[in-house]
């Protein structure tokens, strides 16, 4: 065991037997430098590397989670404008399940065009995070007349019915 100082916090630690060339302690903090330090020092010598880091935006996102916390905390628009994308992905992925679940083989393209009536669905249509080609609308319920007109109409026949 070597007694070393860490270039980070200044610490004397351990170095461990299997990295004799350790210069950074343990601590999650000079971990968290050596790496940034390593990450910079590769992205401004290595061209292959910094290719991979900006063709890969996962990886550097699993290497500073932080961040990305952080930015969510900052710009909830645009976490809601990707909760909206993500939805409207999981749509067109359902669909496209659906098309090409044997079960619905007799599926067929269509090009009607589909009108939205009624008050409540003026926001569906204006609704910009959901620009989908295709509207799955349930039928509503059909309306009953009012009860008390139908009463009305009927009661002049009743009247005659009980006066013969
Ligand atoms: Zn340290």
């Amino acid at each position: 065991m070597v007694e070393r100082q860490c270039r980070y916090c200044e610490r004397s630690f351990q170095a461990s037997k299997y990295q004799p060339g350790q210069s950074v302690c343990s601590e999650s903090d000079c971990q968290r430098g050596r790496r940034a330090d390593y990450h910079r020092q590769k992205v401004a010598a290595d061209p292959e590397y910094r290719q991979v880091c900006l063709d890969s935006p996962q990886k550097s996102r699993s290497h500073n989670p932080d961040y990305w916390r952080r930015y969510r905390a900052q710009h909830p628009a645009a976490v809601e404008r990707n909760r909206q994308r993500q939805h409207v992905r999981d749509q067109k992925r359902r669909l496209r399940d659906l098309a090409n679940n044997n079960s619905a083989f007799d599926l067929k393209h269509s090009a009607a065009e589909i009108w939205l009536l009624g008050a409540g669905l003026q926001n569906l249509a204006n609704n910009n995070s959901a620009p989908a080609q295709v509207w799955i609308l349930e039928p509503l319920p059909p309306r009953k007349p009012p009860q008390s007109e139908s009463c009305k109409q009927q009661r002049p026949g009743n009247e005659a019915d009980s006066a013969g």
